[in-house]
């Protein structure tokens, strides 16, 4: 390639509203550009780079059995009516009509259109297991798009379906798959983590989901000090406290807590540790009434294990200020659970706690020592709780670190849930009908972009990991148009070193030499060459790795560079 006929549209400043340094880097290499909200076009140069990743996730899914085919973006909605998926999707889901009034939405994913595919086309055991993928735009429309390509409304997924005849055939193609995406975040050149994650909208038991290690990362991980434990903080389990729970001291007795309403507050107030404070929160019940919820107050609220409590309504959804005056009788604040009547979930923590403040339900009042069985009853204990760094680890291993990640892949063990809700059956070896159970799998292939830049970068620009680099190579000649030398060694070694296969750009714009290496730098390109007159006198070139410090004088031949970059 040659710069002159291939546009690249860098910029020196860094553009206001992209937070994170992968966004800013896209926009200032001008491999991508906004068109809306979550809506980008990938530049020339940014394209280069995501036909990279697809090409390492195309080679490993078809190294690993997967067959790939491709599914319409636009979808019937009928179809998510059949899974029953239409309401709990909720608004990501992009709804259209057609000329003739018919829904459609845009594919957010695609287990309803390859199970009808696959009740349509596979009818016994003998074609299974089976595993169909395809790498194709997905919608999701996103309550905040976010840091460019990362968080898009429109973006690049790998996503594929398996399709097996029992838990046996499921577990061995999920372990092949887990291999296959290893594979390919290695192959990418990124450091990452695989953790257990909780199943979301998607459904279904067992998933992990692939993280790239990163400070801009969305989600948080809880890792094991010592063991192999690793989890979306989302599913990270906390376990109940092994100690007992201390014995009451002093009577149970109300103090005036004139305006202290937070956990924070209350503990200056009086001298106490948050953690010696009973967090009350109030949130709608499965049935419709309210449910309490109580936690040690220096302990966050896990929505999505709370949301999964049989008692609790999902999505979580606080209660109004009207049912917390109506359950407690005092506005919250000054909540507790002493001598209510509705529903208490607490978590094991909060039941491990003796001679606490909670509030008193009465405005202006809390109460301290208070004492489970002494003053009140026990409730139901639950896992409801954000696990916190230093918490002993789920495994029992040592403490769990957190550490921030960009989750790039996702694999499940769906089930039976797609195949029995859209009647899905095949013919078993007895030949009697049979509801095969499913894999599905999603790689997020324009997200691996941004995180790889995100993992890789300096203050001069992006370092590719050579596998993702839009060129391996560029060669920078000096004032060719003065020194026909200069031009004529250029274009030698580019017809040469594209011979051999190498991914291999001239800048030939004709650039003033400082611009151009701070280009070449900004790009990220791994490998330059400069070629000039007084290095070609010494029979010499320049080379230089984008990583190292200087450059070094390497021989004018092809294979001292073939060398320089292997
Ligand atoms: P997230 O939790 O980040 O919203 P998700 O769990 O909803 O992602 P999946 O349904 O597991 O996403 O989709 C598979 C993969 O698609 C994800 O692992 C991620 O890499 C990618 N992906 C999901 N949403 C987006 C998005 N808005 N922009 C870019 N990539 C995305
Ligand atoms: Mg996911």
């Amino acid at each position: 390639m040659r710069l002159s006929q291939f546009p690249i549209f860098t910029t020196k400043e860094t553009p206001a509203d992209a937070e994170i340094v992968s966004h800013q880097l896209m926009l200032r290499t001008g491999m991508i550009r906004r068109v809306a909200a979550g809506l980008y076009s990938w530049m020339p140069l940014g394209l280069r780079v995501l036909h990279k990743v697809s090409t390492i996730v195309r080679e490993e899914m078809n190294r690993a059995g997967c067959v790939e085919m491709l599914m319409p973006s636009i979808q019937p909605v009928e179809l998510w009516q059949e899974s029953g998926r239409i309401n709990a999707y909720g608004r990501e889901l992009l709804r259209i009509q057609d000329r003739h009034d018919r829904d459609f939405c845009y594919g957010p994913t695609h287990e309803e259109v390859v199970t009808s595919h696959f009740r349509q086309e596979f009818h016994s055991y003998r074609q299974l297991p089976i595993n169909l993928y395809q790498i194709q735009t997905k919608f999701r429309d996103e309550i905040r798009p976010r840091f460019g390509v990362m968080r898009a409304r429109e973006f690049l997924m790998k996503d594929g379906y398996s399709f097996h005849m029992d838990e046996a055939g499921l577990d061995e193609g999920y372990q092949r798959m887990r291999s296959a995406y290893s594979r390919v975040f290695e192959r990418c050149g990124l450091e990452y983590r695989i953790v257990v994650a909780d199943a979301g909208q998607i459904g279904g038991s067992g998933s992990e989901e692939f993280h790239v290690l990163a400070e801009a990362g969305e989600d948080l991980l809880a890792v094991s000090s010592e063991g192999s434990y690793a989890a979306n903080v989302e599913a990270a389990v906390c376990s109940a406290p092994a100690a007992s729970r201390s014995a009451p001291g002093a009577a149970m007795e109300k103090v005036e807590t004139p305006t202290q309403k937070t956990i924070a507050e209350l503990s200056d107030f009086l001298g106490v540790a948050p953690s010696q404070c009973l967090k009350t929160l109030l949130v709608v019940g499965s049935d419709g009434h309210p449910v309490v919820l109580l936690l040690r107050g220096d302990h966050e609220l896990n929505e999505i294990k709370a949301e999964k409590h049989p008692l609790i309504a999902e999505p979580l959804q606080m209660a109004s200020d009207a049912q917390i005056e109506q359950v407690f009788g005092a506005p919250a604040g000054f909540i507790g659970p002493v001598g209510i009547n509705a529903p208490i979930v607490a978590d094991h923590a909060a039941l491990a706690m003796a001679d606490f403040v909670c509030g008193a339900n009465q405005n202006g009042w809390h109460l301290q020592q208070v004492n489970w069985e002494r003053d009140l009853p026990l409730p139901q204990a639950a896992d409801l709780r954000i696990i916190a760094a230093g918490d002993p680890s789920p495994d029992g291993k040592g403490t769990v670190s957190l550490v921030r990640g960009i989750e790039v892949g996702h694999i499940f063990k769906l089930g039976d849930k797609y195949s029995k809700a859209m009647n899905v059956t095949v013919l078993d070896e007895g030949g009697k009908s049979h509801t095969p159970i499913m894999g599905t799998y999603g790689i997020g292939v324009s997200r691996i972009v941004g995180a790889a830049i995100e993992q890789h970068n300096d203050d001069k620009g992006i370092c590719w990991p050579t596998p993702l680099a839009p060129f391996t190579l560029a060669l920078l000649p000096i004032n060719p148009g003065k020194s026909e030398r200069v031009r004529e060694t250029t274009e030698q070694l580019y017809t040469a070193l594209l011979e051999r296969g190498i991914d291999v750009v001239i800048d030939d714009r004709g650039l003033r030499p400082g611009v151009m290496f701070a280009d070449i730098e900004l790009i990220g390109i791994p490998h330059r060459v400069v070629i000039g007159d007084r290095g070609l006198e010494a029979g010499t070139l320049e080379y230089k790795a984008r990583r190292d410090a200087e450059s070094r004088d390497i021989d004018n031949s092809l294979e001292a560079i073939l060398d320089a970059i292997s």
